[in-house]
């Protein structure tokens, strides 16, 4: 059986944004038809059995995924936004950058209390982006099932930092250091 590396579909790019950052770029592997297919598919895997409501994605590369994973799980999407992308009424939250602090948003009607909800990102770093999208869905009474992502860096610590607020998380590569 032919088996597909997904990690080997991953572009690194040293010194991006800045010195010393390795960023991981998924669009190599977005731009792969069978790498897309099974990446959509490992990272809904866990969740087929459960009942999820909505799949909500973190802006930009988040909402690529988790379209599709929506669409696989039958379920419906929720876009969560950078600050003023976002047409109706929001709510944010604000999250600690390296320096100084960001938005993020959805609209306030974005979903129904007791909705079973299911956060996707490409990559989980520190894991501040997906706490905020975590405390801003369970604001509008959420129910937080998991969270999924194409790639971990475990050096910095964000599945523990989920984990802490009793949400389980699945990644399908690690890459050690930043
Ligand atoms: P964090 O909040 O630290 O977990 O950062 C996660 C968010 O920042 C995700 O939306 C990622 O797309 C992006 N990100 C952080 N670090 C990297 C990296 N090394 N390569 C690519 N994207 C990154």
């Amino acid at each position: 059986m032919f088996v597909i590396a997904l990690k080997d579909l991953i572009r690194s790019i040293p010194d991006y944004p800045k010195p010393g950052i390795i960023f991981r770029d998924v669009t190599t592997l977005l731009g792969h038809s069978e790498g897309l297919k099974v990446a959509i598919s490992q990272m809904a895997e866990p969740f087929q059995s459960q009942r999820i409501d909505a799949v909500a994605g973190i802006e930009a590369r988040g909402f690529i995924l988790g379209g599709a994973i929506a669409d696989r799980l039958g379920c419906g999407f929720i876009p969560i936004r950078k600050k003023g992308k976002l047409p109706w009424k929001t709510i944010g939250q604000e999250y600690t950058l390296e320096y100084g602090v960001d938005v993020i948003e959805i609209h306030e009607d974005a979903l129904a209390p007791g909705q079973r909800i299911l956060i996707v990102d490409d990559l989980i770093a520190t894991g501040g982006t997906a706490e905020a999208a975590a405390k801003l869905l369970r604001r509008s009474g959420g129910e937080i099932v998991g969270a999924t992502f194409i790639i971990d860096l475990p050096d910095l610590g964000g599945l523990k930092l989920l984990n802490s607020h009793g949400i389980p998380c699945h990644a399908l590569i690690a890459f050690e250091g930043h």
